[in-house]
């Protein structure tokens, strides 16, 4: 994929509805053209209104939006030449599923022979071929939400926006439902921006996530710098769980990006760290529960390893993996997460939590 160029621009966008308070504030950022762009944050972080501005239902209060190099801020939505989808289908309940489709082309003034080609073509291409006659009410959920993405396709928009569109759907449809748009995102090469509030959703499907909180675009990088490089407490609490340690330096080198660092139960851990910080420098710490594992008390671990003792306090079953909650002095807890093909037999008894130096990282130094 070729991200030389942005196909959107936000250039300090603000947005008010009451005149008083910003819940977008001070955008800016390009989205790349081609790119599955996906804005993940909690309800309530200005998501939707930060795509109601690109499709042009709403107007930036500051600020000013280009599509392909031209400004946005006074062009009607039905001229931007964009698709969207929601999460409520929105079709429209009185036409079939043919005319839904095709709708868009209508409004665009395509022939009529033109339009029967495309709409055949969308339907198609969302698996729905033989159901062109039926109306939206005799439809599935899934059903309807594939005609909602086939009309706002068929026009051949070169940019989508799709407002949480799966988020009605029950977990096995909504699983296949990923795939297909990631198919379609692939095999038209058009530019997706999608609005989850769904972090693995966020993780699975997107080239790139844009974390928001608040109105502030908190940051924005690939699933895996955003889940192995979360540049704040928020990123690394919103995606994924998270352990953290709150930590004293008491070496600030030693050997290459890595310091030591005591933690509030007296451990000194070994902690992998690209910057420079002072010693005494209170820091905060994380590691993924997936990177932590519960050894027998003394085993032999290597030079790099960094160990906790602790007491097991919770095990909780999840299948494929189980979730062990553990207690170290000083109250200290952290959480494990254990994979089943590796398991565990005896609980009973002090344990040490054992992780690499590689996967214990500095948060906010
Ligand atoms: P998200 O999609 O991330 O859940 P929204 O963009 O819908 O967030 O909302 C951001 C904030 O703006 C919320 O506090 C919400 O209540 C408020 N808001 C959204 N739409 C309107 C509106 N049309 N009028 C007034 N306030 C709104
Ligand atoms: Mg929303």
């Amino acid at each position: 994929m070729n991200y030389s160029n942005n196909i959107v621009m936000f250039d300090g966008v603000k947005k008010s509805y009451d005149g008083e308070s910003y819940v977008v504030k001070d955008l800016n950022f390009g989205v790349e053209r081609g790119e599955f762009l996906t804005l993940l944050g909690p309800s309530g972080s200005g998501k939707t209104t930060t795509l109601m501005m690109l499709a042009g239902f709403e107007t930036p209060t500051q600020g000013e939006i280009s599509l392909n190099g031209n400004v946005l801020n006074k062009i009607p939505p039905y001229k931007r030449d964009i698709g969207m989808i929601f999460q409520n289908y929105a079709l429209f309940p009185h036409m079939t599923v043919a005319e839904n489709v095709a709708f868009p082309l209508k409004m665009r003034k395509i022939s009529s022979h033109e339009v029967g080609e495309k709409v055949k073509k969308s339907l198609d291409m969302v698996h729905l071929k033989g159901l062109a006659d039926r109306m939206p009410s005799q439809l599935s959920g899934g059903q309807q939400q594939r005609v909602a993405i086939a009309r706002a396709l068929v026009f051949n928009p070169k940019l989508v926006l799709l407002d949480e569109p799966l988020g009605a759907l029950d977990k096995n449809l909504r699983q296949n439902m990923q795939l297909e748009l990631k198919h379609i995102h692939e095999n038209l090469g058009v530019t997706m921006v999608f609005v989850t509030h769904d972090q693995d959703e966020a993780l699975t499907m997107s080239d790139r996530i844009a974390i928001f909180n608040d109105g502030v675009i908190q940051q924005a990088a690939s699933p895996n710098e955003i889940y192995n490089w979360p540049k704040n407490s928020f990123v690394a609490k919103f995606v994924g769980e998270t352990n953290f340690f709150q930590a004293k330096v008491v070496s600030s080198n030693i050997g290459k990006n890595h310091i030591a660092c005591e933690i509030m139960s007296g451990e000194v851990f070994n902690v992998y760290y690209e910057g420079r910080v002072k010693e005494k420098t209170n820091i905060s710490l994380f590691v993924r529960p997936e990177n932590i594992r519960l050894e027998s008390l003394g085993v032999k671990k290597s030079e790099n390893d960094n160990s906790i003792k602790v007491k097991i306090e919770d095990v909780n079953y999840h299948g494929d993996h189980s979730k062990v909650t553990l207690v170290g002095d000083n109250d200290i807890r952290l959480v494990s997460k254990i994979s089943s093909a590796y398991g565990y037999s005896d609980l009973s008894g002090l344990k040490e939590a054992v992780f690499k130096a590689s996967d214990c990282k500095v948060l906010e130094a």
